[in-house]
């Protein structure tokens, strides 16, 4: 730290990413990527919007905010893109965090990194003993309540009801839903994204990253009330209005023209998430039940810290959080089949 770090900052805890390391024969499941590369037309349009870059990049992201649109079902006005949903959520926390936040103790672990880079209040409100969100608990909070649902590192999911329930019992507030994993998930009642146009305070923010292959564009988008996105460009355009680049833009727009890659890869990682829940239960595990593309796992009679450790001589990262409450936890990315059979048998050989 330099003697000119403003004061503000001097305490700030940031936030830890898992790691990236540079080794080759990795099985790296340890950041929730998808083991699959972008859809076969990602390549050719980014060559095509190379040739281009001498000019600033379009600011409205025009074709990638329609395609947005009309795969949702949503008006252009109601969708915002971003540098990577992490920074929709910084926006939003930005724009909506004033009053304070109001988020669970086990979740996403920027948002507490947030609350303080933006000197925000945060509520920090414990999940139940089954690590659930319990909804009665965020009843009239009269601040800005951020969930990630699936929730991470859990896996588990609220319905949707029950977020919409929490909307209501906020009415002065706004509900940022995270939902990075949404299209992981396999019972039907979990996404809210069809709904928040309809409500003046829900914001479902989501990414690119996990479940289309393109967490190294960076881009994440947001899809809410017209006013909503209104105040998010408010905020962009007081940071970094050309937040998007042209790249990303054409990385984004050929994922969503590639409907059938995008299915086919979901898929894929849904079955392998049962194939690897079950061979885990069967080696004594527990395992909370995810709608995300990752397992949230406790190895019987070894600490989550020991597991990770022993995985990582045989080359298979996964991740650990040294945190209260979850310590006999890890959180295991879904890959391939392959990366998840490895997974498996170095497992079996551990407590062996
Ligand atoms: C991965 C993740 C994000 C951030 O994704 P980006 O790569 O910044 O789009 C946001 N929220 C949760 C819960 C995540 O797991």
């Amino acid at each position: 730290m330099s003697r000119f770090l403003s004061g503000r900052l001097q305490s700030l805890q940031a936030y830890v990413p898992g790691e990236q390391p540079k080794v080759s024969g990795l099985v790296k499941l340890n950041t929730n990527e998808s083991p699959f590369p972008p859809a076969p037309g990602v390549a050719e349009a980014v060559k095509n919007a190379a040739a281009r870059l001498q000019l600033y990049n379009d600011l409205k992201s025009e074709k990638l905010v329609r395609l947005l649109a009309d795969t949702y079902g949503v008006k252009e006005n109601q969708v915002a893109v971003s540098n990577g949903s992490d920074e929709m959520l910084a926006f939003a926390f930005q724009a909506f965090g004033g009053g304070g936040l109001a988020f669970p103790d086990i979740t996403y672990g920027f948002y507490s990194v947030w609350a303080n880079l933006f000197g925000l209040d945060a509520k920090i409100i414990p999940l139940n003993g089954r690590f659930e969100i319990n909804p009665s608990d965020y009843r009239k909070l009269d601040r800005c309540i951020v969930i990630a649902n699936p929730n991470a590192p859990t896996g588990k999911a609220l319905r949707r009801d029950d977020l919409m329930e929490i909307a209501e019992c906020n009415p002065d507030s706004v509900v940022i839903v995270d939902e990075a994993y949404a299209d992981f998930a396999s019972r039907p009642d979990v996404s809210a994204l069809g709904l928040a146009p309809q409500w003046e305070n829900v914001l479902v923010v989501r990414t690119f990253s996990k479940s289309r292959q393109l967490a190294g564009a960076r881009l994440g988008y947001a899809i809410g009330h017209e006013k909503l996105i209104e105040d998010l460009n408010r905020v962009r355009f007081s940071f970094h209005p050309y937040n998007v680049n042209a790249l990303t833009q054409a990385a984004g727009a050929a994922a969503l023209e590639d409907p059938e890659y995008f299915e086919k890869c979901r898929k894929a990682i849904m079955e392998n998430r049962e194939w690897t829940r079950a061979q885990l239960l069967s080696l004594g595990f527990r395992v909370m039940d995810s709608e995300a593309n990752f397992l949230f796992a406790s190895a019987p009679g070894l600490g989550g810290a020991e597991y990770q450790r022993r995985l990582r001589e045989r080359n298979i990262l996964i991740r650990y959080f040294d945190q209260p409450r979850i310590r006999d936890y890890v959180r295991i990315t879904i890959g391939s089949r392959e990366q998840m059979e490895k997974l498996i048998e170095a497992t079996k050989e551990i407590l062996a």
